[in-house]
Order: C-alpha cells, then structure tokens, then sequence
C-alpha cells in the first residue's frame, strides 16, 4: 500500500496465478500446461520472423491468424477476434459486453479470474451453485442475467458440459451474451462453435496454452456473431492496437494448420489421464470425471493441503486451492509418462 495509489487500486482484488518455480528440477504438475513442446511447424514459422522485419509493428488486425482459425472451424474471419492470451480476451469481454444492468452469472466453483475482472470492471455477479456432484445444473441459469460465463470443461473441476446442455442455455438466455470458455476443450469436450450462427448471443473463446503447447507465446481468441466480435475490436482498438507480435501471429496460425501434431499430443495427454485416474483410484482417491488436460482428486482420509506439501517435498507441485467446498480437493495437471510416474512415487 502507498499514498501514490488511487483508492481503486487499493479496491482491487488481484489474481495469482500459479507457481512458476526457478528450480527447473521440480515436477511442474501445477498450471495446466502442457508437458509436450509446441508443433516443429510453429517453432519453424517463429523463427522465419526472426528478422529485420521485427523494426516493423505486426499486422493490429492479426488477420493470418484469423484466416487459420476461421479456416479451421470453417467460419468467416469476421466471426474471430484474436488477443494476448485468452486472459486478455476475456478481460476485453467483461469490459465490452458485460457491464449490463443485471448481475453477471458463473459457476461458484470456476475459474477464479472471473471475479477478478468483475473487481476491476465493476460488474455486478452471482455466483450460482454446482450441484452435489460438481456439475453445472443449467436450469439454475434461466433466470433474469447480464450475461453468463462458464468454463467448458469447467476449471478446476474438469467436467463437460454437453453440447445440446449448452444449446438449453443460450435458449433460456437469449437477450444476453453467453460465454464459453473453451481453454480445455480440445482433451474431450465437444466445442460450441458449431452453433455460433445459430445463435448471435453465442461467444467461445479458446486458448493456444494448453492443447496447442503455446503458453508462452500467450495468444487467445474468441469465435462468435460479428456484432460480438466488432464490441471486442471496440475495445482493444481503445487499449492496445498491436497485442499480438510477429512471432505469435505466426507461430499461432502455423500451429493451427499443423492437425497431426495436434491431434497426436492431445491423444497422448487424454491416455495419460485414463492412466493417472485408474492408478489414483487404486490409491483410495476419488477422482471427478475430467475432459480436461488435469484432474481434480480427494483422498477421503488425507488432508489435501497436506499432501501437496509432502509431494512438493519429493519435487512434485500440484496445485491446491484453499477455497470453501474445494479445501479437499488437488488440481493435478496432466504430464508425460515420467513426470505422472513421479507424482505416483512421491504419494
Ligand atoms: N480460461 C480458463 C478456464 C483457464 O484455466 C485459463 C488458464 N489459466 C485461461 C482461461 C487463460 O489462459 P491463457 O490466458 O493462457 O489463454
């Protein structure tokens, strides 16, 4: 706290994110990344933009990465914005399309920057309860709204929604914006932009972190009617004309266009999963059903906070919330082969 902050400043509530430890050596099982590197066509398509060039400001607009995505999903690039990380976007869609007249609604137990932009925005929500198994009930959401967000798989949890569940709640919903945040979709959800022109209050965003192994070049995007998507230009036209470099444009598209890859590391992410499932069942853990690239798992007789501690001594992080309902639970994301090996080891 200092006399130089406004008393905005002093209102916020910030994010924190998870530990990026500067011990290499550790077992990083904590921030969803993933354990695979990035498609060789994007390292290659990075390092081409390696060049006199970089004296220039990149494309503001990010259209080849917009064509790659549209071409992808078979939209119109008109249908796509793209951003700093899919964190940026979201900020961009509390900020552009959320600051309504009725409160915002998301899930009590989702992912915890939602509340954080609502702080920074100052947009009114509510927090709607999971049922008793966890799962989002979507008939709690047809009630008067300015706007809905959810996480599809949901974080931390790692449980999907159907796509005609999704399809109920736009339905109830069709004078506010809904969005979907699609960052674990790609490890056994089935994605929403298929009814993006069907239903124009219908917004998805996505992420390049997880499936596509770019966490570190931070680039997100959204997918939904043109109307949506020119609101979120709005915006970022009004904060940061250029959020994407040279690299990440490029690096991005190319990491759309290279399926095998993806399609390959994403297969070997979901039968490490089915693999790390089984064998923490073995050891007495319940373990929701997760579509995601993580899982979330409660031993019955061990304390959770306890037992990240004692792995993390072994050098394995997982990650642990200490939120009410959740206090017994580990987020553990999804490695290679060793690195679950470790974390099996070291329990
Ligand atoms: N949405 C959810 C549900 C997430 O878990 C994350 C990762 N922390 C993000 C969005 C943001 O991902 P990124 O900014 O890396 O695209």
């Amino acid at each position: 706290m200092s006399k130089f902050w406004s008393p905005f400043v002093k209102s916020l509530v910030p994010y924190v994110p998870g530990e990026q430890p500067k011990l290499s050596k550790l077992v990083k099982l904590n921030t969803n990344e993933n354990p695979y590197g990035p498609s060789p066509k994007a390292l290659e398509a990075m390092r081409a933009e390696l060049n006199d060039d970089l004296r220039l400001y990149p494309d503001p607009n990010g259209d080849l990465l917009k064509q790659a995505v549209a071409e992808y999903y078979g939209v119109q690039t008109g249908q796509v914005f793209v951003g700093n990380g899919s964190d940026e976007v979201l900020a961009h869609i509390f900020h552009g399309l959320f600051q309504q007249e009725l409160p915002l609604l998301f899930p009590d137990i989702s992912y915890s920057f939602y509340p954080v932009y609502c702080g920074l925005y100052g947009i009114e929500h509510v927090k709607v309860p999971l049922d008793e198994q966890f799962q989002i009930r979507v008939a709690d959401y047809a009630r008067p709204n300015g706007g809905i967000i959810f996480p599809n798989p949901n974080a931390p949890t790692g449980c999907v929604l159907a796509l005609d569940a999704v399809e109920q709640m736009l339905k109830a919903s069709p004078d506010s914006v809904v969005v979907v945040d699609e960052a674990y979709i790609d490890f056994g959800g089935e994605t929403a932009i298929s009814l993006v022109d069907r239903y124009p209050n219908l917004l998805v965003t996505q992420t390049l972190s997880k499936s596509r192994s770019l966490a570190g070049l931070r680039v997100g995007l959204a997918v939904g009617h043109p109307d949506l998507i020119e609101a979120l230009e709005r915006v970022k036209n009004s904060f940061n004309s250029y959020p994407l470099d040279r690299m990440a444009i490029a690096g991005a598209a190319a990491a759309f266009t290279d399926k095998a890859y993806f399609q390959q590391t994403c297969k070997a992410v979901i039968d490490s999963r089915e693999y790390l499932v089984a064998e923490l069942q073995k050891r007495g853990f319940e373990v929701l059903p997760s579509a995601a690239n993580f899982i979330f798992a409660r031993h019955p007789q061990q304390d959770a906070a306890g037992i990240a501690a004692k792995v993390r001594e072994k050098g394995v992080i997982v990650r642990h919330f200490k939120q009410e309902r959740i206090a017994q639970f580990l987020r553990i994301s999804i490695g290679t082969p060793e690195q679950n090996q470790a974390l099996l080891d070291a329990l």
